[in-house]
């Protein structure tokens, strides 16, 4: 296939491909400077090239001139320490780093290094630069939030980042006047994949450093912002931020995925009239796999919607299928799933049965066929063989006034073998007799946490999603 941006410069030299707050790149311009990247570069062609730098003009160019080198780019997390990143960089067997300057300088990667300014000052080789692209080979690998253990390499070939395009522009459509705001990292699937979709739809992206609720809002009224893609978190800091402002009509799709979504803030958008999208997806999925569609997103609150077309879901309990609203694991398969974890045997064989994907996710598909995305199996809480999802709990305990966070995890109990106990970060006391209270009224006896520890924060990893695991830590550290 024909290089994707080569393709849409040609196709579309002068439209608009990215807009800063102030900067604007057409195809043509974006094409150019990766293409001159890619020569400044091309001592590293076929290579395993790391990036690591936060979202701005040059970490697009650097995607698209490695790709233009056939070599294999490597995601790392802007906000991970020094000895993650060697651990990283080691499981990928990465050959050279480059990235933002105050972010790679520090760095003692015993690895070849380069800034984006140290690549700005080399000299252009005159050497060929690929036009095609082979969909079969692997064209980034990204690692896992680590949200449940240590991050894994996640292999993603192009085939897998085409796929999910056009996927996902099967079921929200594509419109002339689209433009999605990229406030998430690139170095996580969601903002990557919108950078591919750009090329792929001829679709300009607003490029955000990072999040900013007044700036974001702002780009939404003015300019022209149609998509933009959340986590629950980032969510309701919008909502807050717009009051009772309203969006304009232009705007069609705030696509929510990442972790679970609180009902409260889902019902909250509803009433706003706020076109929120809910969508499950994963690394191992290059982004979304199972969506709603616009028309259901009202009627199916909640839900995840249904697998994307070429993708395809099924709840399992080991590798038999269960029925209609039965809780068990989310398997999934598709031209857009990994074929595999990075040099990791053991884990590939624990993830895949005969092209499924085991996505370590609960969840059930109602008699609608639609998805609803319950918990993480690993967080699964089993008393007096009862299961308790601790999301459940925690949904409950965010719907009360003055809770801002809420975590919930299972400790060891001689008389049920296990009992939920909840931390919570609060901003009004609640009495222990009171949380029990409402808890009493929304969740079944063996639900309510046994207890209830205050904290000034959760354990969170670097995406900001809470570690269950380590709230058992927390506790052992009282
Ligand atoms: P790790 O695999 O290292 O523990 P992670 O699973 O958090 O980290 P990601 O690939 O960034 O890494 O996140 C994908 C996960 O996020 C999904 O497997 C699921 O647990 C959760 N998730 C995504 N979308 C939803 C959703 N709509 N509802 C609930 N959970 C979701
Ligand atoms: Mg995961």
């Amino acid at each position: 296939m024909e290089h994707w941006l080569r393709k849409r410069a040609h196709l579309s030299p002068n439209e608009l491909a990215i807009e800063t707050m102030d900067e604007q790149w057409t195809f043509k311009q974006l094409y150019e400077k990766a293409v001159s990247f890619a020569r400044k570069i091309a001592f590293l062609k076929g290579k395993h090239v790391a990036i690591l730098s936060e979202n701005s003009l040059d970490i697009i160019v650097a995607f698209w001139g490695c790709t233009m080198l056939e070599s294999k780019i490597i995601f790392l997390n802007t906000k991970l320490r020094e000895r993650e990143l060697i651990q990283q960089c080691e499981t990928a067997d990465v050959e050279a780093v480059i990235g933002q300057s105050d972010k790679v300088q520090p760095l003692n990667l015993a690895l070849p290094t380069f800034t984006f300014e140290d690549i700005e000052s080399l000299p252009i080789l005159d050497v060929e630069i690929s036009v095609e692209m082979d969909l079969s080979s692997i064209c980034s690998m990204m690692f896992t939030s680590g949200t449940t253990g240590t991050a894994k390499a996640v292999t993603q070939t192009y085939e897998n980042h085409w796929s999910s395009a056009i996927a996902s522009s099967l079921n929200l459509g594509l419109e002339s006047h689209d433009k999605w705001l990229i406030s998430l990292p690139i170095f996580h699937i969601s903002g990557l994949s919108t950078v591919i979709k750009s090329a792929i739809y001829g679709m300009p992206i607003f490029l955000m450093p990072s999040f900013d609720a007044t700036k974001i809002n702002q780009a939404i009224q003015t300019r022209g912002v149609t998509h933009i893609s959340v986590v629950s978190t980032t969510c309701q800091r919008l909502l807050e931020n717009l009051g009772d402002n309203q969006y304009p009509d232009t705007f069609r799709c705030m696509l929510l995925g990442g972790g679970p979504a609180p009902k409260s803030l889902l019902e909250e958008a509803a009433e706003k009239a706020i076109p929120i999208i809910q969508t499950y997806g994963m690394t191992e999925t290059c982004s979304q796999i199972s969506t709603l569609a616009m028309k259901d997103a009202l009627q199916k609150i909640g839900s995840a919607g249904k697998a994307l077309f070429t993708a395809s879901l099924e709840i399992r309990h080991g590798d038999k299928k269960l029925e209609t609203n039965q809780i068990g694991e989310i398997v999934v398969k598709g031209p857009m799933v990994t074929s595999g974890y990075y040099d990791a045997e053991k884990a590939n064989k624990e993830s895949f049965l005969s092209n499924w994907f085991y996505t370590g996710d609960m969840g059930y598909v109602d008699e609608d066929g639609f998805l609803y995305v319950v918990d993480r199996r690993s967080d699964l809480i089993i008393s007096g063989g009862e299961n308790i999802y601790p999301a459940e709990i925690e949904d409950v305990l965010l719907s009360l006034e003055g809770v801002k966070e809420a975590g919930v995890t299972g400790i060891e109990n001689t008389e049920w073998g296990e009992v939920p106990v909840a931390f919570l970060v609060t901003e009004k006391q609640w009495s222990e007799e009171a949380l029990i209270d409402y808890c009493a009224q929304h969740l079944a006896r063996y639900k309510i946490p046994k207890k209830f520890y205050f904290c000034e924060s959760l354990p969170r990893n670097a995406t900001n999603k809470l570690q269950r695991h380590l709230l058992k830590t927390k506790l052992t550290n009282k």
